[in-house]
């Protein structure tokens, strides 16, 4: 076990120049935008823009959950984009990268510092999941006679798309190529996170566009305020919380935190805290390192924190590498007096297994934080194994937890979970302490809009739900007079003349078709027997709540049990 109090404060320098001589001779007369994914939608940015004679991806983005509307994919072969610009190191923004390279995409990712950082880390496990869905769904098909299943992409790919990284510092205007200029600006919405501006100049044409990427909450620990852009011509902004206000409720995150881990402590139990690995982990460190500063608890003032997940602690040291380029005021006062604001006495990292499970084995209260966040994988779930049955323990939930999720299950009252096999009861206190989100919401998004000191041609509304593109669209148009349109999938623009080519194509995605096999005797009788169950289940409506969720634990108890893993 290490002990990690130690002084792991890397600086990396704020500015790199950033020169391309990579010059074209003859330039395409045309710009053209088309909006390729998170149109109409959340997740799977990306963005094509056509200028100067060179193919631009802005993002490029996985789709994460469940999707409305096909997306048709990018309107060029993958070995003909020039550039991606990234705007941060969420999956959703970047997680294609390597299937874009592993198609023949041979140009380079131009981000942040911290973003490329990000991303070496990110891409890696998202490529790992990805080897990993493929593994398991290969050995269930095997035995049921699919067809092998190829995985999106292999370390490989991902290995290879971070050679392509070519990061820069904030506010630094970048010439990438002749006709095309680029600055990225923080927009604190995690480490590394900016809005793009782009200038293109064809022979006496000039345009600005100003991709907003995803902005920032106001008040979070760690990161710096959402920066403002002042010119553009065409703004493409996201509209995540396009229609919705953040409570304004105070949360006192310290003082409810201390008083958890006092009342649990007090009666000799365990913290357990699942955690996204990147943001989340980093802003609970950021908190308990205050708590033992202030001494507020000091009845238990040499606890001791266990960040348990590989993830975590890469980030956390990424976190710790961009200090001085990415962190704000406060955080910085502390990393300017000499004092590493993630590290504190008593945190302990384990990065091998073994480490892992001795933690089990230690008697003293502890904090244990690990991933995954919703507990669906990883090492967390070997601490819910050792921790959920014994009542003076607690569970801390710290993120949103999505329907389905063993994490929502277990915040929802759930009296017993299935781990690794065995039945385990929930004795534990459970417990949630939202984190502050890291998105901006409709004030926020408009008091983005409004940093534009001259009028904006037109604005392009992406990155939100079906409906609140279109309603924050409409915001935009009676606040500020800005024609603004919302874009469905392969919707074009010609820049030039302002002109919108195409609105996009909304085909909806069509529910997947089960194969249609021939099944067997006792295949049909057990499909009759499950068809009989959700008959019941079906007419459940009768039936007191709390036997409601009886048979529901019942029903996906027997599911894991009988599911080939
Ligand atoms: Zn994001």
């Amino acid at each position: 076990m290490q002990d990690w109090y130690t002084d792991t404060r890397i600086f990396r320098p704020d500015i790199t120049a950033l020169v391309n001589a990579d010059l074209q001779e003859s330039v395409v007369k045309r710009m053209k935008l088309t909006f390729v994914g998170a149109a109409h939608e959340v997740t799977g940015s990306c963005h094509l823009l056509q200028a100067a004679g060179k193919n631009i991806l802005v993002d490029c983005g996985m789709e994460q959950g469940i999707d409305l509307y096909e997306n048709p994919g990018l309107p060029i072969a993958e070995n003909e984009v020039d550039y991606v610009l990234l705007t941060h190191a969420h999956i959703d923004h970047s997680g294609m990268i390597p299937k874009l390279v592993k198609e023949g995409f041979k140009g380079e990712v131009v981000s942040t510092f911290a973003t490329s950082d990000l991303c070496n880390i990110m891409l890696r496990d998202s490529a790992h999941i990805q080897e990993f869905e493929a593994e398991w769904r290969n050995r269930k098909g095997k035995r049921a006679g699919y067809p092998e299943y190829e995985p999106v992409y292999v370390m490989q790919d991902a290995l290879d798309a971070i050679e392509l990284f070519r990061p820069c510092g904030y506010g630094q205007r970048i010439q990438l190529c002749e006709g095309i200029e680029v600055r990225f600006t923080d927009v604190g919405h995690l480490l590394g996170s900016s809005s793009i501006e782009i200038w293109v100049t064809e022979g006496e044409e000039q345009r600005k566009i100003v991709f907003s990427g995803d902005v920032g909450n106001h008040n979070q620990p760690i990161l710096r305020e959402p920066s403002y852009t002042e010119e553009a011509d065409y703004v493409v902004i996201e509209s995540t919380y396009g229609n919705r206000l953040h409570s304004t409720e105070k949360i006192d995150y310290i003082g409810t935190f201390t008083q958890i881990v006092k009342e649990t402590f007090d009666k000799g139990g365990n913290v357990v805290i699942p955690s996204f690995a990147v943001g989340r982990t980093q802003e609970l460190l950021y908190f308990i390192r205050e708590i033992k500063e202030q001494n507020l608890l000091p009845e238990y003032a040499d606890f001791e924190v266990y960040l348990d997940s590989p993830l975590a602690i890469e980030a956390t040291k990424v976190f710790t590498k961009n200090m001085k380029g990415c962190f704000d005021e406060a955080a910085l006062k502390l990393v300017n007096s000499g004092i590493n604001p993630l590290v504190f006495p008593g945190l302990k990292i384990s990065t091998g297994s073994e480490d892992s499970k001795q933690i089990n084995f230690i008697e003293r209260p502890k904090v244990i934080i690990s991933a995954s966040g919703m507990c669906e994988a990883g090492r967390i779930r070997h601490h819910l194994k050792h921790n959920l049955w014994r009542e003076e323990c607690t569970i801390l939930f710290v993120g949103y937890q999505a329907v389905g999720t063993l994490g929502r299950h277990i915040l929802e009252g759930e009296k017993e979970v299935k781990l690794f096999g065995e039945t385990i009861e929930v004795r534990a206190r459970i417990e949630s302490l939202k984190g502050i989100s890291g998105h901006a919401d409709l004030d926020g998004l408009l008091k983005w809009v409004e940093g534009f000191k001259k009028p904006l041609k037109r604005v392009f509304v992406v990155h939100g739900e079906d409906t609140v593109t279109e309603e924050f669209a409409q915001t935009v148009e009676e606040k500020f007079g800005y024609p603004a349109f919302a874009p469905f999938p392969s919707g074009e623009v010609d820049l030039i003349a302002d002109e919108i080519l195409s609105e996009g194509v909304r085909i909806p995605v069509k529910t997947k078709k089960p194969i249609q096999k021939k099944a067997d005797a006792a295949t049909e009788r057990l499909l009759s027997a499950a068809r009989w169950l959700m008959d019941v289940a079906a007419r459940c409506e009768g039936m007191a709540n709390k036997d409601k969720a009886k048979f529901e634990a019942q029903i996906l108890n027997l599911a894991d049990k009988w599911e080939i893993k």
